[in-house]
């Protein structure tokens, strides 16, 4: 009899449900080098030890677990433990997981690996801390410069440079890493799916084709702070105004154009108070489509409307972009020997971003999608039944066996 439980993804995703709750929000709030998330890489670490695996943690606080020895051309399978601010049990999670579960089933059937194969645990991947995704393989990659994100902050005032110190790591180290990211032959990331692709299509594991082009802009308008009753309608240059008008143009231009997405999810009035007209406010737009050129566009028309909105308001507007990425399209050789290892698969793109999509610019680079029965992400009502999940640990270990063969 196997000794690996059938619902081991489950099991796993058990024993870190209490790590990084958030009362307040529902779901949980994990956040790159945050106490939660250091204590899921400990655990992570310690569960990898339990295999045999050599955990190592790379410049820019990428974790790394090695079945057998490193080396070039590796086999490398992994996603995040970080959350979105009051996000789901499973987007990340459920692909490190899955990961050592698939570990699992192949040393109990007795596989050796004929290459190098690694597990990877990926640094800040949503951004919920310091605001820009997949950071830890944007400075892997150097998709992201280093001075960039050393001078990044939270929410509370740290720094990425303080945050990576205090969590054991050498802030002048980090930034590209040419020698670790050339280890990587091909890469294979499994996540929940966010959206409803599966549920339409019946099945419980699909693998991805494409990754929308997708950016973040942060849009500060500036007016006059001042009392909330003493000032006249007539006399104020209320920044809150421009900053609706931005809400609104996002519906109404991402509406506009075929396949495109603009979400305004995060606002914050400075200095915040009921009785107070605001001095400036913050507005982050994420906006998406399935092109570059329809995704500047997108932002384009957001930014005029909310130039034009500022003017009229005798408001001053800075657009800065925190970060963009161009449509992905996943290596097409790769995903067929995906399918063919496990039989059959439905394709399907998606309009979440990936550590798998910053990579795939330079090596080949495959997904596994697990149905995720409420099609809701970043959101504590995100699923997947335990069936599913173990159908997902089976197909990646099926992939791996293949893929690591030889
Ligand atoms: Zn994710």
């Amino acid at each position: 009899m196997s000794p690996v439980p059938t619902n081991a993804a489950t099991e796993l995703l058990t024993a870190i449900k209490d790590v990084g709750t958030d009362p307040a929000r529902g779901g949980y709030s994990r956040h790159g080098f945050d106490t939660a998330e250091l204590e899921l890489r400990e655990w992570f670490t310690a569960e990898a030890g339990k295999r045999g695996l050599d955990v190592e943690v790379d410049r820019n606080g990428n974790i790394w677990a090695w079945w057998g020895a490193p080396g070039p051309d590796a086999l490398v399978t992994g996603s995040h433990l970080d959350s979105v601010p009051g996000g789901g049990a499973f987007d990340g999670p459920l692909g490190v997981v899955s990961s050592l579960a698939a570990v699992d089933l192949l040393q109990a059937k007795g596989f050796k690996p004929g290459r190098p194969l690694a597990l990877m645990v990926f640094a800040e991947e949503e951004g919920g801390r310091f605001g820009v995704p997949c950071l830890g393989s944007r400075l892997l990659t150097g998709a992201t410069p280093a001075d960039v994100a050393l001078n990044l902050k939270d929410p509370s005032g740290n720094t990425f440079a303080e945050a990576v110190k205090a969590a054991g790591l050498d802030p002048s180290r980090i930034g590209k890493d040419a020698e670790a990211l050339s280890r990587i032959g091909r890469f294979v990331e499994l996540h929940v799916e966010q959206g409803r692709g599966l549920i339409d299509m019946d099945a419980p594991i699909g693998v991805a084709t494409s990754i929308l082009a997708h950016g973040r802009w942060r849009f500060r308008f500036t007016g006059e702070g001042n009392h909330a009753g003493a000032t006249p309608m007539g006399a104020r240059r209320d920044p809150m105004l421009p900053a609706s008008q931005l809400i609104l143009s996002a519906r109404w231009a991402a509406s506009s154009v075929d396949g495109a997405r603009a979400t305004v999810g995060r606002l914050v009035p400075t200095p915040g108070g009921t009785n107070v007209i605001a001095s400036s406010v913050d507005v982050w737009l994420d906006a998406r489509a399935p092109n570059d050129g329809r995704t500047r566009s997108v932002v384009e028309r957001i930014t005029a409307a909310a130039k034009q909105a500022a003017r009229d308001e005798g408001c001053e507007l800075t657009v800065t972009e925190e970060s963009y990425g161009d449509t992905v399209h996943f290596d097409a050789a790769l995903r067929e020997e995906v399918v063919a290892a496990l039989g059959t698969a439905p394709a399907l793109p998606t309009g979440a971003g990936h550590d798998a999509g910053i990579l795939a610019a330079h090596v080949p680079t495959a997904m596994l999608f697990v149905r995720n029965p409420t099609g809701v992400s970043h959101a504590p009502e995100e699923h997947a039944e335990p069936d599913d999940c173990e159908a997902g640990v089976e197909a990646l270990a099926k992939v791996l066996e293949k893929l690591a063969a030889e």
